[in-house]
């Protein structure tokens, strides 16, 4: 068995199964045996299976957030929000499982008719991250049921009972075994087992890069369909003519978000030189007032970190800074109730060079830069191998537009520090991965095209 431990107090929470490789097989197998009866159902009939299971979701939503606080940490009212936020694409999804249209070509030949259809790719599979253990879910086997292909998903083995319970829900509402499994156990096998069996026809992953490199590479071997979210490195931009109190307000709310463990969380911060000090002054005052804490309580609090290794890793980019004379204005260490909870903390007077400025850092860590011009702020923006979001602040309509242009990222938010919903593109460029998921363009990914001419109409 896997032990799901609750990071903010060490206690057990549960337990799910170390499967083996004959019973991830069996699910695979399932899962491509239901293709045909699934595909070959009424748009109508798999969306009303969706609808079924998000208004089963909708009145359970307290156990899923008790659980969701337990076994990742983030406070109740992150929980909900994020149960909001999930529920969104299975709505979305079930409303465009009836929207997969194609298009009449004119044709380029006498007598004949050019068509085009999509069809479901077949069977799929994805694995997922622990960070958001409900979204990251319903975001991929949503999308996938509509579009009428199968799906096996293999949860994070941090938060695999979220997991189980978002399978138990649909098999409650008629979502049949084979349609949508779920497997737990050694990550890499199981990543062996998806990518190798040339009958999945799609793997979608949430997750590092370089565990999105290896699948990539696997997959190349069965030319196997991909959709990858990577790491991220965000930057978060302030101009002289932002409104400072919204930046302010987009930062903190950004990068606190499930104690920063986000892959959109902002990672740079590049203030104008005009207004860093300001900033950071009203910025360290703000942060201040939020509470760390375990978080099964109403209020938003910072919750812990997933485990040791992400706590060491927070605390040893700290260090690399403070070796590098940064000034560390707060925060900085272990939180005083010890375990797994960090400090929200703010740098400044950081360079380039500090390994905070190229790694995610998956913490509570506010790094502030200094920058003096537009175009040097679009090229530290830009000078990342990631490329998933960047958040920028001005007034000015000219830079707004420039900005919007000039950065390397799959989203550029203006004025706003909130990014996700069912109805837009989510996803990246360069190393933060490919594909999109979310509005009408997520269930492109899980369709084929198929060109169809007829010809010799006249006879
Ligand atoms: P994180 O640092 O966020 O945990 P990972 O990329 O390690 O990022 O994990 C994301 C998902 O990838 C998890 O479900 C994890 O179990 C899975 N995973 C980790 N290593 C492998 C691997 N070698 N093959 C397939 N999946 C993996």
């Amino acid at each position: 068995m896997i032990e799901v431990l609750n990071p903010a107090n060490g206690t057990l929470v549960g337990e799910a199964p170390a499967m083996s490789r004959s019973e991830v097989n069996d699910a695979i197998e399932r899962t491509c045996a239901a293709f045909p009866a699934w595909s070959g159902k009424l748009a109508k009939e798999r969306s009303d299976l969706l609808r079924r299971w998000f208004e089963r979701i909708r009145d359970n939503k307290a156990a899923f957030a008790e659980l969701m606080v337990k076994e990742n940490g983030k406070c109740l009212a992150e929980a909900y929000g994020e149960i909001e936020y999930g529920l969104g694409f299975i709505e979305w999804y079930a409303e465009e499982a009836k929207r997969v249209y194609g298009d009449t070509i004119p044709s380029h030949a006498a007598h004949s008719a050019v068509t085009v259809v999509k069809e479901p790719v077949g069977p799929t599979a994805a694995i997922t991250p622990w960070n958001f253990p409900f979204m990251m879910i319903t975001r991929k086997i949503a999308t996938a049921l509509a579009a009428g292909c199968t799906m096996i998903i293999k949860p994070a083995e941090e938060t695999p009972l979220t997991a189980y319970k978002l399978l138990e829900t649909a098999r409650e509402v008629g979502i049949p075994e084979g349609v949508f499994e779920m497997v737990t156990g050694d990550p890499k096998g199981i990543g062996e087992l998806f990518t190798g069996d040339s009958r999945i026809r799609k793997l979608s992953f949430t997750g590092s890069t370089a565990v999105g490199r290896l699948l990539a590479s696997a997959c190349g071997q069965t030319l196997t369909k991909m959709t990858l979210e990577l790491g991220g490195n965000a930057p978060f931009i302030v101009f002289d003519d932002a409104d400072i109190e919204a930046a302010i307000e987009g930062a903190v709310g950004a990068k606190l978000r499930n104690s920063g463990q986000v892959c959109i969380s902002p990672n740079r911060f590049y203030v104008h030189t005009s207004i860093h000090d300001r900033f950071v002054e009203k910025l360290a005052e703000r942060v201040s007032r939020i509470e760390v804490s375990e978080g099964m309580r109403d209020d938003f609090v910072v919750g812990p970190m997933i485990n040791q290794a992400g706590f060491d890793k927070v605390a040893s980019l700290v260090e690399d800074a403070r070796q590098r004379d940064a000034h560390i204005i707060l925060g900085g260490q272990q939180h005083a109730q010890g375990g797994l909870f960090y400090e929200p903390t703010i740098i400044t007077e950081l360079d380039d060079e500090a390994e905070m400025a190229q790694t995610e850092i998956f913490g509570p860590v506010f790094p502030v830069y200094r920058f003096q011009t537009e175009a040097e702020v679009i090229e530290r923006a830009n000078a990342t191998e990631y490329g998933l979001v960047t958040y920028y602040y001005t007034q000015e309509l000219g830079r707004s537009f420039r900005l919007s242009r000039a950065l390397e990222a799959g989203m550029v938010i203006l004025n706003t520090g909130s990014v996700g919903t069912a109805s837009v593109p989510f996803g990246g460029v360069k190393q933060s991965g490919y594909g999109r998921e979310g509005s009408f363009y997520g269930i492109e990914e899980y369709v084929d095209i198929k060109y169809v001419l007829m010809s010799g109409l006249d006879r």
